[in-house]
């Protein structure tokens, strides 16, 4: 296949862009490099361009002749997304909307989206099911959401269309391979703060809330490894090939961990005592987000590899050490 990726410099981009390309795609990428790598790049060809420059993404498009799109481009930081409501909007709603508006002007048949678990905003029980309630609690999971909506919207009014909407729970971890990994400037993530800790490049890390209804009081999430995840979008486009059905897919194991059992898990597997400032709560967090993730298994085959919190925290630790960029 003829493959548009944007974001494909990014953290989780880059993973799928190896996938894909193991896989044998003709793969073009488009990423700003705002938070993105060149070196992450390990197949494909790199066009450095912003998804606001329509100008130039037309002409892309129009060259490309591309038969999916998988898009990644946009921010992801909750607690930024509560300070800056209206940049999460432009550029993962608004940029999300032309990014569409093309696939629709130039006949594009699959598309992947890079969608969040933020979307179900505070289940009751933690457990995110696909047909459970979407009411996002921060401007990062609404901006997404209404990105699903159009989606879904879209794939109604033009047949030819299909798409997967990957809702991510938490992505960690780095390729086993050591080639790429997180290096998002001033993460905010809790497994890359913590090995970032571990490894002396802060000095200690923040713990944000310790009252949560939780069984330690800290937030509950699912972790799950950046190469599962990759693999989830390699299966995602192959069961839309094969004539799936467009919908939402939940991307996690299915079970969680605390904040606090995270970082005693960081500090056993490293051997680093580092400090641990116990904070208030972070606005925009849930207490608990978990997956049901049987969905994606049941209809796409997919099977993940690495749904151990070990792996997950000695692949993000090892990348921290040796990070080439
Ligand atoms: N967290 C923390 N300290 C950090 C980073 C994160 O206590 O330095 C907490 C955060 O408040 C949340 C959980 O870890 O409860 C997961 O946050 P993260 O930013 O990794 O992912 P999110 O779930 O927000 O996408």
């Amino acid at each position: 296949m003829r493959i548009l990726i944007t974001g494909g410099a990014g953290y989780i981009g880059s993973h799928v862009l190896k996938a894909l390309g193991k896989q044998g795609h003709d793969i073009t990428i488009v990423d700003n490099l705002s938070t993105g790598f060149a070196k992450a790049i390990t197949y494909g060809n790199l066009i450095v361009a912003d998804l606001a420059d329509r100008v130039k993404i037309e002409s892309i498009f129009e060259a490309g002749k591309f038969d999916a799109v998988v898009h990644f481009a946009g921010s992801i930081v909750v607690p930024d997304s509560v300070t800056q409501p209206l940049f999460y909007y432009q550029n993962n709603t608004i940029n999300s909307h032309f990014v569409l508006s093309m696939c629709d002007k130039f006949k594009i048949k699959y598309f992947i989206f890079s969608s969040t678990a933020a979307v179900y905003g505070m289940p009751e029980s933690g457990v995110c099911h696909e047909d459970s309630e979407l009411l996002p609690i921060n401007p990062y999971g609404q901006s997404k959401l209404m990105t699903e909506h159009m989606l879904r919207d879209l794939a109604f009014a033009n047949k030819g269309f299909k798409y997967i909407a990957l809702r991510y729970f938490n992505v960690s971890g780095a390729d086993p391979e050591g080639q790429i990994g997180q290096s998002f400037p001033k993460a905010t993530h809790l497994i890359k703060a913590a090995c970032e800790a571990a490894t002396s490049k802060r000095t200690h890390m923040d713990l944000f809330g310790t009252d949560y209804p939780t069984k330690d009081g800290t937030c509950v999430r699912d972790y799950i490894h950046v190469s599962d995840l990759a693999d989830a979008h390699v299966k995602a486009l192959q069961f839309l090939e094969k004539g799936g059905e467009s919908q939402p897919l939940n991307c996690g194991y299915g079970h969680g961990f605390s904040v606090k059992e995270v970082i005693s898990r960081v500090k056993e597997i490293t051997g680093v005592n580092f400090k641990v400032n116990e904070l208030g709560r972070r606005a925009g967090d849930s207490a608990s987000l978990t997956a049901e993730s049987s969905r994606l298994s049941k209809l796409t085959g997919w099977k993940p590899k690495n749904d151990d919190l070990n792996i997950i925290i000695q692949s993000a630790y090892e990348w921290e050490k040796n990070r080439p960029y």
